[in-house]
């Protein structure tokens, strides 16, 4: 397996990313890159930055776009990005910021967006019980829950229920993932740069779908 790729992970909040953006980044030897990471981070470390966005972040809306942009920018033209690649989870989710992407990296392009799909329903009833490492962001559900009481298995941070999921706030991501970041996935369509991957099914299951859709990708382009 030749290390390093570009990848988009689309899908609802919910639906397993970034559990499955881990895993591929651990997988493909590359960051994972997850915006709400950094925000997450970033409002636990009471910067003026953080204060900031957790205002938005709080009521489910987007952070402003010339934020998001600056923010994914910089950490796109660190070495190792540069060199090995990325997988974007939770970026772009608005046109200027799939505009911005495809800006920074021209002359070069990602190797493949992914649409991991799961139904509303069940991503609403995944929501309900999830639970979030506040260090390393792990995510923990009713059905995998932490070996200790509120400790993370993977760095021993305190798992929490993360402030943006409650109904109100989880109604309107979703609502603004409808409409902000569904249209991108037919703009990726139209680029010949898309694929969709059934997210039902364990975790395990799921991975191994997208390792296959990656690879497809990756052995056709090298054919060409
Ligand atoms: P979810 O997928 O559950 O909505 P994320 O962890 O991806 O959660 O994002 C949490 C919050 O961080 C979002 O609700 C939003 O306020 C902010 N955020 C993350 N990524 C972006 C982005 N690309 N553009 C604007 N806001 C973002
Ligand atoms: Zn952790």
């Amino acid at each position: 397996m030749v290390p390093g790729v570009k990848l988009v992970i689309f899908g609802k909040q919910g639906a397993g990313k970034g559990t499955q953006c881990q895993r591929l980044a651990r997988h493909y030897v590359v960051p994972h890159i997850s915006t709400g990471d950094m925000f997450r981070a970033a409002v636990k470390s009471g910067s003026e930055f953080g204060v900031k966005a957790q205002e938005f972040m709080q009521t489910g809306e987007l952070v402003p776009d010339d934020i998001v942009i600056g923010l994914v920018s910089e950490r796109l033209s660190d070495l190792d990005t540069r060199g090995r690649g990325f997988i974007l989870d939770g970026f772009p989710r608005t046109a200027q910021q799939a505009e911005a992407l495809a800006e920074h990296l021209a002359p070069d392009e990602i190797d493949l967006a992914i649409d991991l799909e799961v139904p509303t329903e069940v991503v609403l009833r995944r929501l309900a019980g999830r639970r979030v490492c506040q260090d390393c962001g792990t995510n923990y559900g009713p059905d995998n829950p932490p070996k200790e009481d509120d400790i993370c298995d993977v760095c021993g941070g305190e798992v929490i229920q993360r402030r943006d999921d409650t109904e109100a706030a989880i109604r309107r991501r979703l609502e603004l993932y409808e409409k902000e970041t569904e249209p991108l996935i037919a703009w990726y369509l139209s680029r010949d740069q898309l694929v969709t991957v059934d997210g039902m099914g364990t975790p395990d299951q799921v991975t191994a779908r997208l390792i296959r859709a990656v690879d497809t990708r990756r052995e056709h382009r090298h054919a060409r």
